[in-house]
């Protein structure tokens, strides 16, 4: 990749015997939004800590636009902005003073009445930190990255807990950050957000990279555009042998590719969804198998990432 301006080189973190990152490789392109998606404790922060400098890796390196972040963290400083959790933030502060505050840090900053309007805190920056909202300490969090003119923004979990329409102002955001040609590394896990925003996603479980790819690139890895999900009433799920049937039956079925099954619900996954949900329907009619729940839908990155490691991504 000829313009990498990320590139990470077998990075590993431990915490006592514990491996929170375990040796992973990727490389991210400049002007691109580049998600890391995985549940809670897959490594995403821990990842993005050791590339900003955070924290140091106990094996392996990463480099930001050429610079070792663990012997020119200097020049790593000049390039990125982070976001930083909104309860790190002071809050007796009135929003102007916060952003002219961390300009003063830079030898140089942008002007920050355009970033205000940006990040739609213009009529906020009398306010004092504590009485804004939660999307709103998140984008003043974002302001704050953003002052040095950074080539690289980190934005760790930006919408977590934020309601939709504070999470959608946010994608907005990211968005016109990349259009201005930044690099933006965002860890998240929610898959809508990673699908909406990334160009390329990153999906992380357990201290490892389960795949690389474009959204697009990943979902149709799964080979089927569609899924077909269903339950089974409570008397048949309690009867192994009749589950087992069931299972069967659906794997034999004309154009279902692949059958999981999630708990107590079956998914199955086809690319001729008529052909497939005909065929459903005929043959669990004629065995006389009751069916619950019936729904089909498009196949997303959450299929991927349960494909790939038999979990959810929202199970903790
Ligand atoms: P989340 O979505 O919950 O933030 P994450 O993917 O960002 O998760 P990390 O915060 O990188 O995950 O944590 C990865 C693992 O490392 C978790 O199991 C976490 O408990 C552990 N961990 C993180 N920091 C430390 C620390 N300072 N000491 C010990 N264990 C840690």
């Amino acid at each position: 990749m000829n313009n990498a301006i990320i590139e990470v080189d077998g990075l590993v973190k431990r915490y006592g015997k514990f491996t929170a990152v375990n040796g992973i490789h990727f490389k991210v392109r400049e002007g691109e939004v580049f998600g890391l998606l995985g549940p809670n404790g897959a490594g995403k922060t821990t990842t993005m800590e050791m590339i900003e400098g955070l924290r140091r890796p106990d094996e392996g390196r990463a480099l930001v636009a050429g610079f070792d972040t663990k012997k020119d963290l200097k020049k790593v400083k000049e390039i990125i902005g982070v976001q930083l959790q909104s309860t790190s933030l002071f809050d007796l502060l009135h929003v102007h003073e916060i952003i002219r505050m961390y300009a003063s840090f830079y030898p140089s900053a942008v002007p920050i009445e355009p970033l205000l309007d940006d990040m739609i805190l213009r009529e906020k920056m009398n306010e004092r930190v504590k009485n804004l909202s939660g999307g709103q300490k998140q984008r003043l969090a974002i302001a704050l990255a953003l002052v040095n003119d950074p080539k690289v923004v980190f934005l760790d979990e930006p919408t977590t807990g934020l309601d939709p329409q504070a999470r959608r102002t946010l994608w907005d955001i990211v968005l016109r950050l990349k259009e201005r040609g930044k690099t933006v590394v965002l860890s998240t896990h929610y898959m809508e957000e990673a699908h909406v925003l990334c160009d390329r996603i990153c999906l992380m479980d357990k201290g490892q990279i389960v795949a690389l790819d474009t959204p697009e690139q990943l979902v149709r890895s799964l080979q089927s555009d569609s899924a077909i999900e269903f339950r089974l009433p409570e008397w048949v799920r309690d009867d192994k042998a009749r589950e087992q049937e069931v299972l069967t039956l659906v794997q034999s079925l004309p154009d279902v590719k692949q059958v999981d099954q999630r708990k107590d619900t079956f998914v199955l996954y086809t690319d001729h969804l008529q052909n497939a949900l005909t065929a459903f329907i005929q043959q669990t009619a004629e065995q006389n198998i009751r069916i619950s729940d019936l729904q089909t839908r498009t196949a997303t990155l959450e299929d991927v990432f349960i494909h790939m490691t038999g979990r959810s991504l929202r199970e903790e």
